[in-house]
C-alpha cells in the first residue's frame, strides 16, 4: 500500500489544520479535559471554556480536590453534567495512583477517549474512530494507513478533513488532498443543505434547551445560593433548592429558562426533564 495518499493528508493537515488550543499540548490531563467536553459540545463553544478551566484547574489533582458545586458551576453551558462529575471521578483515580495503561478503565473514558488521550497525549499507535474519522475511512476504501509513531497527526488530520472537506452532507472533492486516489471522489451523494429557517428541523438555541435548563438548575442548588426556596425535581426526587433571581416564570435573572415549580405544586409532570444527566 503507497504511503502517498498519507503523507499529501498530512502535508495538507500542515497547511490548513484547525489550530485549536488542546492540540498545543501532551498533557494528558488538558487532553482528557478537552476530549470529555468535546464529548457532546461543539468545538466552538469547547474552546474558550476549555482554557479558563485549566487556567481554575491545571492539573488531574487540583480538579480532583476542587468542591464539587465549583465543578458543576464551571461546567454550566456545556451539557450533561455528568460528564463533569465522571471527569472530577478519573482526575481523583489519576492523583492518587496515576494513569493507568488501560485509560478506559477510568470513569467516563470509553474507547474513543481512551485512544484520542493515548494517541494524543502518550504517542501511541492508536485510531481515535470518530463520525469523521469513520466516514472519511470509508470513503477512502482503505487508501489512508497513519505511519507507526505519528498516530496523533494521523488522527487530527483525519478528524479535519472530515470537518471540513470531506463532510457527511456535501463533501467538496474538488480541493481535496486525496483526489488523486479516492475512490469515491465525485461520487458521494451530495445532500441538499438545511433551507435556512424553514423546514426539516426546528433549530432552538442552546440556552433554550432543556439541557441547559438543567444545567442551570443544578448548578445554582450546588453552589447553595440562599434567598428564595423552591422545590424541583432532581434525578424524580423531589429536593428543596435555594435558587436567587427567578424574576418571572420559568426565567431566571439572567434570562435563561429555568424549569422550576413552588412549593406545592405537583411535580410529576416536570420530573423527567428535571432529571440530572
Ligand atoms: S475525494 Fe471527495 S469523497 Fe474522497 S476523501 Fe476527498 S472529499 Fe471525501
Amino acid at each position: 500500500m503507497s504511503q502517498a495518499p498519507t503523507a499529501a493528508l498530512l502535508a495538507w493537515y500542515d497547511r490548513c489544520g484547525r489550530d485549536l488550543p488542546w492540540r498545543r499540548t501532551t498533557d494528558p490531563y488538558a487532553i482528557l479535559v478537552s476530549e470529555v467536553m468535546l464529548q457532546q459540545t461543539q468545538v466552538a463553544r469547547v474552546a474558550g471554556r476549555y482554557e479558563a478551566w485549566l487556567e481554575r484547574w491545571p492539573t488531574a489533582a487540583a480538579l480532583a480536590a476542587a468542591p464539587l458545586a465549583d465543578v458543576l458551576g464551571a461546567w454550566v453551558g456545556l451539557g450533561y453534567n455528568r460528564r463533569a462529575l465522571r471527569l472530577r471521578e478519573a482526575c481523583a483515580i489519576v492523583a492518587r495512583d496515576g494513569w493507568p495503561d488501560d485509560l478506559s478503565r477510568l470513569p467516563g473514558v470509553g474507547p474513543y477517549t481512551a485512544a484520542a488521550v493515548g494517541a494524543f497525549a502518550f504517542g501511541r499507535d492508536e485510531v481515535a474512530m470518530d463520525t469523521n474519522l469513520r466516514r472519511v475511512l470509508a470513503r477512502t476504501g482503505g487508501a489512508l494507513r497513519p505511519s507507526p509513531g505519528r498516530f496523533g497527526a494521523f488522527n487530527h488530520a483525519v478528524m479535519d478533513l472530515g470537518a471540513t472537506v470531506c463532510t457527511a452532507r456535501r463533501p467538496r472533492c474538488q480541493p481535496c488532498p486525496l483526489r488523486p486516489w479516492c475512490p469515491s471522489r465525485d461520487a458521494v451523494e451530495v445532500l441538499p443543505a438545511r433551507p435556512p429557517g424553514g423546514g426539516g428541523r426546528v433549530r432552538i438555541p442552546f440556552e433554550d434547551t432543556d439541557r441547559h435548563a438543567r444545567g442551570r438548575v443544578v448548578a445554582a442548588f450546588m453552589v447553595g445560593l440562599d434567598d428564595e426556596v423552591i422545590l424541583i425535581a432532581s434525578g424524580g426526587v423531589v429536593i428543596r433548592v435555594p435558587v436567587r433571581g427567578i424574576t418571572s416564570q420559568g426565567r431566571d435573572a439572567t434570562g435563561v429558562r429555568v424549569m422550576a415549580l413552588s412549593e406545592g405544586q405537583s411535580v410529576a409532570a416536570v420530573a423527567p426533564a428535571l432529571s440530572t444527566d
